[in-house]
């Protein structure tokens, strides 16, 4: 396909995005009876979210293609991560950076976003992120700025196809996978990995890990459980769009994502409750495929993102 714009140089100066080093696969075995299950260490990335790959990629994709300009401005709706990982990104490209995020968002995420120059509109809760969509979307109109669409831009998705996918299938013993883990929050991660890996031919089974709500835990608009916040409900067109043949769906409970997730920041893993839940649906998952099979899935995020919150100061 010819490109669709001139293809600009990226600003060099300084930037280490470009030299991001893979992050480890680790194979992780949590329980002396469980199986072992292939784990990506993505909270090790530089803002401390696999949603580095996806800022890097879309914004840079953006700037080649003449839709952003030096002291351009990138507006997007993220209850976390990503606004984190946009903002990073923009820090390094030399871009203004506005998120828009719903009131209730932990301190720890609007300080950060604004320690690196950005800006961040907070909308009532309400409707959650749904109304953090929409306003994003007037935001970008009225000012002109780029909207990198995470629930519908296929560059997210593609990141993790061409980027993420092709570490692990260099990483993994025979290059085989056989079972691919993830919650979905805008599907990026699920898709990506599944493509990769179809398209490298392995028999790859798709499996989606869903939080159910407990005893305690809100049930917000959108998402399935207030205690693994980036896990959302049918919000997503790229991830309704996408084709995943045979799709496994696996319930796991918040409190069990919450103490794998405790679990693992035990054995040393500093992460964040969704990395419990793809755990915890990983040795699921690994029950279904058998013994041989080599189960893959992610570590999203790091646990200092949650300091305040249930997963490191337990409600009693
Ligand atoms: N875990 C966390 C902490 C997240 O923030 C997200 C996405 N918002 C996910 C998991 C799900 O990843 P994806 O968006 O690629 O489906």
């Amino acid at each position: 396909m010819p490109p669709r714009a001139p293809c600009r140089p990226l600003p060099a100066d300084g930037r280490f995005l470009q030299s991001i080093a893979p992050t480890p696969l680790v194979s992780v075995r949590l329980h002396e009876e469980g199986p072992t299950i292939w784990c990506k260490l993505e909270f090790l990335n530089p803002s401390g979210s696999t949603k580095d790959r996806i800022a890097r990629y879309m914004l840079e994709k953006a700037w080649r293609l003449g839709e952003l300009h030096p002291g351009g401005e990138v507006v997007e709706a993220s209850s976390g991560s990503t606004s984190i990982a946009l903002a990073l990104a923009s820090a390094q490209m030399g871009l203004r950076f506005t998120a828009v995020m719903p009131e209730g968002v932990t301190d720890e995420r609007v300080l950060t976003i604004r320690a690196y120059g950005g800006d961040v509109v907070l909308v009532p809760r309400g409707e959650g992120i749904r109304s953090a969509i929409a306003k994003a979307a007037e935001l970008a109109r009225e000012r002109k700025a780029f909207a990198p669409r995470q629930f519908e831009n296929p560059d997210n998705a593609e990141a993790h196809r061409v980027w993420t996918g092709q570490e692990i299938l260099s990483q993994i013993p025979g290059g085989l996978v056989h079972g691919v883990v993830s919650g979905v929050g805008t599907g990026g991660t699920v898709v990506g990995l599944y493509q990769a890996f179809a398209e490298a031919g392995c028999p790859v089974t798709p499996f989606v890990a869903k939080p159910i709500a407990g005893l305690g835990s809100d049930m917000e608009c959108c998402s399935f459980s207030s205690r693994v916040p980036g896990v959302v409900d049918g919000l997503s067109t790229l991830y309704r769009q996408a084709d995943l043949p045979g799709l496994v769906e696996l319930n796991v409970s918040d409190e069990v994502a919450m103490s794998t997730a405790r679990a693992l920041i035990r054995r040393g893993f500093p992460v964040g409750p969704s990395s419990g839940l793809n755990y915890a649906a990983a040795v699921e998952a690994s029950r279904q495929l058998g013994p041989s099979a080599q189960v893959v899935t992610v570590f999203p995020d790091r646990m200092e993102r949650y300091f305040s919150t249930e997963l490191i100061q337990p409600k009693r």
